[in-house]
């Protein structure tokens, strides 16, 4: 066999983010059993990182080894039960991921649509939900597939009216963009650690409030998944630290080496960055004639949908960005397949540089794929 060291691209996509070097350096150190004193140690630490991060110092937080979407899966699965019904806000790839897996989850879903490019109306919301009881609110807070930030925060009127606890995806928005678990009220939120806390991905925060798990002790039924339940993860990451499934040490080494730069750089100072570098990738593509998808006052600092001009191969500019010049951006989800490019400044990506680096790239593609 040979040698498979990988190229080293400049990740300027959807994510995975480019890895911060210091948590690539973690990766590489020994790896320690999952029960070991000095990781367990480490894991109290990442708790407590996290609850910062989310902001939800009354909250219960902890990293799943999997992807963001089985944080998604967890939170359904543990907080709905058959025949509740859920209200899911749906104006991307994302949000309708979220209501397929509480489908899935045996919810009623009324999954209210928007236009894939906008935020959603809280009050489309209110209606759909034509004030019946429901058991979830669910959104997506950063919708990747088409770069809208979507606020949560009139939401919880909505929630509170319907006797609802409020869910939020935060895939793309965790140390990108400001979250408030605790003051905004949200009762679960999930996210990766391949974007916006810049280390690979293989993890999946998550973070439950006391009336989220309040809900969950006074479930009728047992939670269905063995790997995916809350109660046995607790007992790892906490309690009797009882063996549930072999951790990767190395993952949660370097999770915490990405939390401790998060907090070194402080949130304000991390959304201002991210918010900044977007402004300049936005008035750059402006300046080129280049449209954006979303509307300025609804984008996601951390993901740029630039519509593809008409004429453009979406798919060879990508290519010849990748093979050429070693930049990763990606393109449409769904409907928005070949009109959009989606270019990410996320985690330790979101530079002056990058931003700079991405329409100057992006400009010879363009014209190497025309010739
Ligand atoms: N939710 C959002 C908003 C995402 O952007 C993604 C992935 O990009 C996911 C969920 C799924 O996360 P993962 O691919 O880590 O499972």
């Amino acid at each position: 066999m040979n040698s498979a060291l990988p190229p080293d691209r400049l990740l300027l996509g959807p994510g995975p983010s480019p890895t911060a070097p210091s948590v690539l350096l973690a990766l590489a150190r020994p790896t320690l059993g999952h029960l070991d004193p000095w990781l367990l140690a480490r894991m109290d630490e990442i708790r407590a990182g996290l609850r910062e991060v989310f902001r939800a110092p009354r909250g219960t937080a902890l990293a799943l080894s999997s992807t963001g979407t089985s944080g998604i899966e967890l939170v359904v699965h543990h907080l709905v039960e058959r025949g509740d019904r859920v209200l899911v806000g749906v104006s991307g790839y994302f949000g309708a991921r979220l209501a397929e897996i509480a489908r899935r989850a045996g919810a009623d879903v009324v999954a209210v649509e928007g236009p894939w490019g906008r935020a959603l109306d809280p009050d489309a919301l209110r209606k759909a939900a034509g004030g019946k009881p429901c058991k979830l609110v669910a959104l997506v807070h950063g919708e990747t597939s088409t770069g809208v930030l979507q606020d949560p925060r009139p939401y919880r009127a909505l929630a509170d009216e319907l006797g609802a606890l409020l869910v939020l995806d935060c895939v793309t928005t965790l140390g990108t963009a400001e979250l408030e678990f605790d003051a905004w009220g949200i009762d679960a939120a999930w996210s990766c650690s391949q974007k916006g806390l810049a280390c690979v991905s293989g993890l999946a925060p998550v973070c439950f409030s006391e009336r989220a798990l309040a809900a969950i002790k006074a479930r009728k039924q047992p939670v269905q998944s063995f790997y995916l339940d809350l109660a046995l993860l607790l007992e790892y990451w906490g309690g009797a630290r009882a063996y549930h499934h072999t951790a990767s040490s190395n993952l949660l080494v370097a999770l915490h080496e990405a939390l401790r730069l998060v907090l070194e750089e402080g949130l304000p100072a991390r959304w201002k960055r991210h918010a900044d570098n977007a402004r300049v990738l936005w008035s750059g593509a402006a300046e080129r004639g280049l449209e954006l998808l979303v509307p300025e006052a609804e984008r996601l600092p951390a993901l740029s949908t630039l519509k593809v001009p008409r004429g453009v191969d979406d798919a060879k500019v990508r290519k010849t960005l990748l093979e050429r010049y070693d930049v990763e951006i990606g393109g449409g989800l769904g409907p928005l397949k070949g009109q959009v490019w989606r270019i990410g400044l996320m985690g330790h990506g979101s530079s002056e540089r990058n931003a700079r680096l991405a329409l100057g790239a992006l400009a010879l593609a363009m014209a190497e794929a025309k010739g």
